[in-house]
């Protein structure tokens, strides 16, 4: 349920308020937007009597949400939601471009790459240290070890750091990583997100293989529930029966995200499509249609890369793909 909050309400007015619905057993959700105030409601509001809410003078308009998603609701939040990450942020006017090897496999690799990903024009760093792997026999990523690379190639260039977390009990290891990433198979890990949802850390959520939007949406609310609102989308393409490509790019994820929630929508062309040579017109496209951000894996030697080599760019392909997405912005602005 919403409260729609008349303009010239103040502070003092809306705590009231605020207060009156907490004692009631709600979690209250204020949004100051550009145009409204909305006080978001969440728990059992089949108490709530609306038609009261409705008669206070300070509320302009009460409505009841239909959706089982609430705080990532966009009728929650009307606004789009920027998340402050390091030294940027994610969402709203920005675009984000977070690039960076699938695994981090020695200092060498990951600190050549990071400088020439940051020369290229990336925002943030990304790189696997902890890897779902489809075999057991594959190499499964370099793991504290990875996260320590990392830590060090984010003290040379400044670019904050984005890196996928398996198990809450590695939490303690992600307390200098600036963006964490669940993977497609970890989305809907109910218990790996409600740990996420007691950190203040930026999550960046990846669609499930086989997963809906709406069901996107209800992992978000996971984390969202327990008290984090830093929660990043990211389309990376679902299986469909296609196989000249590792997965189908959904493009229009990215306006149906956009109107069903206020979270930032990122797109990760790379898992999306498996093969480097497609990396670069779905890049494209994700700008065109409205993404906020990018995710590409990008590799010094991508032919001996120990992950998804096929799917990699090089940092010249990937310094290609940066400014061609750069045209495609100003000529949608
Ligand atoms: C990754 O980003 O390296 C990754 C494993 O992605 P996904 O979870 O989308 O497969
Ligand atoms: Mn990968």
């Amino acid at each position: 349920m919403i409260a729609v909050i008349k303009q010239g309400t103040t502070d003092k007015q809306l705590e009231n308020l605020s207060n009156w619905l907490k004692a009631q057993g709600l979690d209250v959700h204020l949004s100051k937007g550009s145009s409204h105030t909305i006080v978001g409601l969440v728990g059992d509001t089949s108490k709530i009597d609306a038609e009261l809410l409705e008669s206070l003078d300070i509320v302009e308009s009460v409505k009841r949400i239909s959706e089982p998603f609430k705080s990532a609701n966009r009728k929650f939040h009307p606004d789009d939601t920027v998340i402050g990450v390091g030294n940027t942020s994610v969402g709203g006017d920005i675009f984000s471009i977070i690039a960076g090897p699938c695994s981090v496999e020695s200092e060498e690799q990951v600190m050549a790459i990071a400088r020439a990903v940051k020369e290229a024009g990336a925002t943030m760093l990304r790189g696997g240290a902890f890897k779902p792997r489809t075999s057991p026999y594959d190499f499964q990523g370099l793991k504290a070890d990875g996260i320590e690379l990392l830590l060090k190639a984010k003290a040379e260039t400044g670019l904050p750091i984005v890196t996928e977390i398996m198990n809450a009990n590695h939490l303690p290891l992600f307390e200098d990583v600036d963006v964490i990433q669940v993977g497609a198979r970890n989305m809907q890990n109910f218990e790996l997100l409600k740990e996420l949802g007691k950190t203040k850390k930026a999550i960046l959520l990846k669609r499930g293989l086989a997963n809906t939007l709406k069901e996107l949406l209800m992992s978000a609310e996971y984390i969202m529930a327990g008290g984090n609102e830093n929660v990043i989308l990211c389309e990376r393409g679902i299986r469909t029966f296609e196989t000249y490509t590792r997965n189908t790019l959904d493009l229009s994820a990215i306006p149906l995200l956009h109107e069903l929630t206020h979270l930032p929508v990122i797109i990760d062309p790379s898992h999306a499509t498996g093969v480097s040579r497609l990396v670069k017109p779905m890049a494209l496209a994700a700008a065109a249609a409205g993404a906020d951000g990018l995710m590409i894996e990008v590799h010094n030697d991508p032919a001996h890369a120990l992950c998804d080599g096929a799917q990699s760019l090089t940092p010249d392909a990937f310094g290609e793909v940066c400014s061609s997405v750069k045209k495609v912005l100003e000529v949608i602005d």
